[in-house]
């Protein structure tokens, strides 16, 4: 709302003006003009069709043309990308903007002693370094803060991307499954984009199974009718088939799962969001702000050979949706294109990964219809890297350009 009254003021000074189009607001963020015109070397559309030489037509919030002919705009405003690739903004599934290190070098909790401004701060930095590097949409799971933070990105009061939350994460064992349920119309009420339920225990305490059957079955279903989807932490195998039966939406982590789990996911339509390296390589290279020690780190350096096998299983697998998600936590977030990475060297497509952050991250949050591709009709959230991604991966990281609901940020 407040971004298409910004939109339509400017729009009418532009008008009123005329001339008036000497670029006046180029600080971070810049206020786009109404109208936009990109051109780039090559264009990747998020569902895996590649161009080379396209003009982009950005009018206000959405794209209005995508053209292999040259387009000149009396009065538009014009960005040169030269051999850089445009593409989709990116979406990632599954991140934690809450978590920052605190004053006192570990990661933020109740004990941290930080202000409310300190912590906002830093969660506002976390959501900065995020959009930077590419990331226009992301699903955090979950917490409080979170209805703050979707706030001031969706009014543009700090730079960061659109967000979905969770506003926190349903993992205590000791409900009856009709107080999940009363949970759960209760997240509805609070707004909640999604629900986030843990039915297993964590990676380092084995994964096994936490929710019973029942439980699961009720938050999920509980869920489903009231239109919100669940995300579901789950490690070990029995931890994932009970959310899949249990008509859940989305598995995260699945760690430890067989091809019979990852069958069972692609039958049932089961969404999958498996990390392969960026969120247990942090653990162990950031050890002392998570206060692990050699006991507690050994899961974690297992997990990677561990998660890059299974990866590399679940992309086999026919008919399997997966999607982007990294997991990122404290001193992660601006990295989540080094998970693409591993994605890679774990055996999947370039193209493949970046389809699943941005057509199919798209589809699975529900946003097909105007998010995750880069064609006429949708949402200008665009990224541009130095070089061909499709290519070379690595390219994800070196973004130089990024526009978000059709205001430029980078
Ligand atoms: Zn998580």
């Amino acid at each position: 709302m407040f971004r298409s009254v910004r939109a339509t003021v400017a729009a009418a000074f532009a008008g009123v003006l005329g001339a008036f189009n000497t670029s006046p607001a180029q600080s971070s963020p810049a206020v786009v003009d109404a109208i936009t015109v990109i051109h780039s070397e090559t264009l990747l559309d998020g569902r895996g069709a590649s161009t080379h030489n396209a003009w982009v037509v950005v009018r206000g919030r959405r794209i209005e043309r995508v053209s292999t002919t040259a387009i000149s705009i009396p009065g538009a405003k014009t960005i040169e990308l030269g051999s850089a690739t445009l593409l989709p903004g990116l979406i990632d599934a599954h991140v934690h903007p809450g978590w920052y290190v605190d004053r006192q070098g570990k990661r933020n909790s109740a004990r941290s002693g930080d202000t409310p401004a300190q912590a906002a701060l830093a969660q506002a930095g976390n959501l900065y370094a995020t959009l930077m590097a590419g990331f226009t949409t992301i699903q955090s799971v979950g917490g409080i803060e979170d209805l703050e933070l979707r706030d001031a990105t969706a009014r543009e009061l700090i730079p960061g991307p659109r967000i979905l939350t969770s506003i926190t994460q349903l993992s205590s064992t000791r409900p009856t499954p009709d107080s999940l349920r009363a949970l759960v119309r209760g997240l509805h009420g609070q707004t909640a984009d999604l629900i986030k339920l843990f039915s297993s225990s964590g990676l380092g305490a084995g994964g096994a199974q936490t929710l019973s059957d029942e439980q699961i079955a009720a938050v999920c279903g509980e869920a489903k009718r009231l239109g919100l989807r669940t995300l579901v932490h789950a490690i070990s195998p029995a931890s994932v088939r009970a959310a899949v039966l249990g008509g859940c939406t989305q598995i995260e982590h699945g760690t430890f799962v067989t091809d019979v789990e990852l069958k069972l996911m692609a039958q049932h339509g089961t969404i999958f969001d498996p990390q392969v390296c960026l969120v247990f390589q942090n653990y162990v290279d950031h050890a002392d702000a998570y206060g692990f020690n050699d006991v507690s780190l050994a899961p974690l350096k297992a997990a990677i050979p561990t998660a890059t096998a299974m990866f590399a299983r679940a992309i086999k697998t026919p008919g399997l949706k997966i999607v982007f998600g990294t997991d990122a936590v404290a001193l992660a977030h601006g990295r989540n294109a080094e998970e693409m990475i591993c994605r890679v060297r774990a055996g999947q497509s370039a193209m493949d990964v970046i389809i699943s952050a941005t057509s199919a991250g798209a589809a699975a949050i529900g946003m097909a219809d105007h998010l995750g591709v880069l064609a006429s009709g949708y949402e200008a959230d665009l990224v541009a890297v130095d070089g061909d991604p499709s290519r070379d991966i690595t390219a994800m990281k070196r973004v130089v350009f990024v526009m978000r609901g059709g205001t430029r940020y980078r």
